[in-house]
């Protein structure tokens, strides 16, 4: 077509303009290249038209090249006249300007080549030249650099066998520059993404994705492409459907906001690395671009800090898994969670059985690996959802997720016994290994997740202290304890009417079967004639400060009792009362055990008061100085019920005791059980050592008798000699006991 109206050139113009205004407009980074794209091609055209009108005038009168040439002279543009048997070839000003000529030489193949950048005048050089419509030729111009020109050739005239051609020049130079340039910019942009270590994504459809050259890098993806479904895949499961709804609402929300999400991606290393994945609305003010675009900072190290302060804060240091905190924060979100959705948990409390005694004979190590083991053995039993916790030292604790199995946590707890029970084996092999559990029900039990808790421990602590046994809460285990006000002023009014009365259990020496001790055992007897033990009322006593009004009944009963036995004629024994740590961290405990003592006459050395190790643990400092003072009285100390408490043996360097009661649940396995036995007897080889006497709690059989002797106890006190009675029964036994051991 010739382009020969300047109405239709006009026309075409003045479209492209608009074009290239819309263009700029829209993709407003790409507007130098495209002006100056358009620039060029408004020159181009301009010239190829002039020219076109040029010939088709001349084409009407009678073309000669020369004619052409001078048009061409000193148009600012790189034109080439030429035949193609190169017997005639005119380059214009420009052109001979760029290539440093001054005229035409006769021969001017060497010019025609350097012009178009070929090396021979061979038929297929020629034919590059003419055959395209653009034939790009790289020279060295007069300034000694390089200038690219693409050439552009249309056949002018064809006499005989002789083409005349026009050849126009397009320099390239500047162009090619440029694109090095944006060549470059791009590579700057890169470095500084890469420098700053964020990835870039862009998608104009929301299903493909064009990954920066960081993100490759970072997620070691294969190319720069890639499909919104295996990105997807890349992101772990758990962080999908944050994903999932960044994407919708970058697809549908606006706003200028950037918003971010937490991320984790598998990365290059395989390994899943913390992102914060950044991005706008696509229909946000700030976005120029129709496309959705986001940022990927990789934040793993801030994760891990957040994740070693979260550890701290949250684990265990031993077991290694969630500590109270844990449990009572996480345990608080369930419990809501519960009562909005509908769900409810199992909590089940769960305690090691005399684990101290682990402690002891094993040392810290080996105690801290049964801990290990028995947090790995209740981790088995957690599904998802649910938690294993250590609440401290051998308490733990498991939460359940309820499907409306209510024997699930009976079960539960069973089999973790069980499985407890089977680490007894290797190291621990004599060993027996058994714990004991609670357990409630959320939201049902309580009305905090603490209150649910408290209720399983509750549930725990009714089981006793016997061992593995397994107890579910129930709301009438509250009744005892409403009942309590009841009994507490029961009991006020059985103290004003000396319903309290003392019974006496006898203390044996070993080696010689004699009597050498009592111990008064408190008995509330009803006018009914019901006898009540005392952990039936002790603890309420306790609680509700009558303790002091018993304690001072006991006390002072005790020494009168054992004084009148002196001044009947008995042997001397030793009287033990025993304290609660209400009396016995008292101020004024000197001077009330002085008194009783003053008062009945009895000489301090046959009063002994025993103190369970709680209690003495319970502010080791003050005890020590309240036994300090009662050993200035010359008061007797025994340690009450050892073993069961959380001493160890190393306290017995700190409390100025003079005996030591070994409590009777050692008393019970000593036949059967190893450990029992070595526990028992190495405690008696320490207790020597330090000058202190011991007494074995519970004797019941022969058996257990001759096993403690051997080991070296100094004494007994069991059913075997007599359960606790009252004085005149007491009395009996004295004079048997006088008969029978007279000739020891
Ligand atoms: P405890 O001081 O350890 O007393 C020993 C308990 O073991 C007594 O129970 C005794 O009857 C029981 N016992 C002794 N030998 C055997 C045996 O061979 N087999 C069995 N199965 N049990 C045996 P009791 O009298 O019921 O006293 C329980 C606890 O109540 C005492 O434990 C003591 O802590 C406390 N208690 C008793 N009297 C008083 C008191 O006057 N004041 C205070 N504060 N607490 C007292
Ligand atoms: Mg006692
Ligand atoms: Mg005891």
């Amino acid at each position: 077509m010739k382009i020969n109206n300047p109405l239709i050139a006009a026309l075409i113009i003045t479209m492209a303009t608009g074009l290239v205004v819309a263009y700029t407009h829209v993709f407003p980074e790409m507007a130098v290249p495209i002006i100056i794209t358009y620039i060029s091609t408004i020159i181009f055209l301009s010239i190829i038209l002039a020219i076109s009108a040029w010939i088709y005038r001349k084409s009407k009168s009678s073309v000669d090249a020369g004619d052409i040439a001078g048009i061409s002279e000193n148009l600012n543009t790189e034109m080439i006249i030429w035949t193609d048997d190169f017997s005639a070839v005119y380059m214009n000003k420009h052109m001979r300007e760029l290539l440093g000529i001054e005229s035409m030489n006769f021969d001017h193949k060497a010019e025609i080549m350097r012009a178009f950048g070929i090396d021979s005048l061979e038929k297929e050089n020629i034919q590059k030249i003419i055959g395209n419509t653009s034939h790009e030729a790289r020279f060295t111009n007069a300034e000694n650099s390089v200038t690219t020109i693409a050439w552009s050739t249309s056949l002018i005239k064809k006499k005989k066998n002789i083409s005349l051609y026009l050849s126009t020049g397009f320099n390239l130079t500047e162009i090619k520059k440029m694109r090095l340039n944006l060549a470059n910019t791009n590579d700057i942009f890169n470095y500084s993404m890469s420098l700053a270590e964020i990835g870039i994504i862009m998608s104009s459809d929301m299903v493909n994705y064009i990954a920066s050259s960081e993100t490759v890098r970072m997620l070691g993806l294969k190319g720069n492409n890639i499909n919104i479904k295996t990105f997807r895949s890349l992101i772990h499961a758990n962080d999908r459907l944050q994903f999932d709804s960044a994407i919708k609402s970058a697809g549908t929300e606006t706003g200028n906001e950037v918003k971010s999400v937490e991320l984790r991606i598998r990365s290059a290393d395989g390994f899943y690395h913390w992102y914060s994945y950044r991005y706008k609305p696509i229909n946000s003010a700030g976005n120029k671009l129709p496309m959705f675009s986001s940022a990927l900072i990789d934040n793993t190290k801030e994760h891990e800090k957040d994740y070693i302060i979260e550890r701290l804060a949250y684990t265990d240091d031993v077991t290694e898994i969630a500590n109270r905190n844990k449990l009572m924060d996480i345990g608080q979100e369930t419990y809501e969670q519960c009562s909005l959705l509908n769900y409810s948990y199992w909590i089940i409390v769960i305690d090691i059985d005399r684990f101290h005694i682990i402690n002891d004979s094993y040392g810290y190590q080996n105690g801290n690996q049964i801990l290990k083991s028995f947090a790995g053995i209740l981790y088995k039993f957690v599904a998802p959802g649910g938690l294993a916790a250590r609440i401290s030292g051998d308490n733990f604790a498991i939460v359940l997720r309820d499907y409306g199995d209510d024997d699930l946590p009976l079960r539960t707890a069973k089999s973790i016994q069980e499985e407890f029970a089977k680490l007894a084996k290797g190291d621990f092999s004599s060993i027996s290994l058994s714990c004991s559990a609670g357990y409630s029900k959320m939201p049902e039990d309580g009305n905090s997740f603490l209150e649910v808790f408290e209720h399983a421990e509750f549930a725990l602590k009714s089981g006793g202290n016997e061992n593995n046994t397994i107890c579910g809460y129930e709301a009438r285990m509250h009744d005892s304890i409403i009942g309590r006000t009841e009994l507490e002023k029961e009991l006020s009014t059985a103290i004003d009417n000396n319903e309290l009365q003392l019974f006496y259990q006898p203390k044996i020496n070993l080696s010689t079967g004699k009597i050498m001790g009592v111990e008064a055992l408190i008995r509330w007897i009803k006018p009914d004639g019901t006898v009540v033990r005392p952990d039936a009322f002790v603890p309420v006593a306790e609680s509700s400060h009558l303790i002091g009004r018993i304690s001072e009944f006991v006390l002072n009963e005790g020494c009168r009792q054992n004084k009148l036995w002196q001044k009947m004629g008995y042997p001397e024994i030793v009287m033990s009362i025993n304290f609660t740590s209400t009396d016995f961290y008292q101020k004024d405990l000197k001077d009330k055990v002085f008194e009783a003592l003053v008062k009945t006459g009895l000489d301090s050395k046959w009063l002994e008061v025993e103190l369970t190790e709680t209690l003495a643990l319970s502010d080791i400092d003050y005890a020590v100085s309240q036994m300090k003072k009662l050993r200035e009285l010359g008061v007797k100390l025994a340690m009450d019920d050892f073993g069961t408490g959380y001493s160890s043996l190393s306290y017995l360097q700190i409390l100025p005791i003079t005996l030591l009661k070994l409590d009777r649940s050692f008393i019970i396995d000593i036949e059967h059980d190893n450990i029992a036995y070595e526990i028992v007897s190495s405690v008696i080889r320490i207790a020597k050592s330090k000058k202190i006497e011991t007494i074995a709690e519970g004797i019941e059989n022969l058996n257990q008798e001759d096993i403690l002797r051997k080991a070296g106890c100094d004494f007994g006190q069991g059913y075997l000699y007599g359960k606790p009675m009252p004085a005149e029964k007491i009395q009996e036994f004295f004079e048997e006991n006088m008969k029978q051991t007279q000739n020891k």
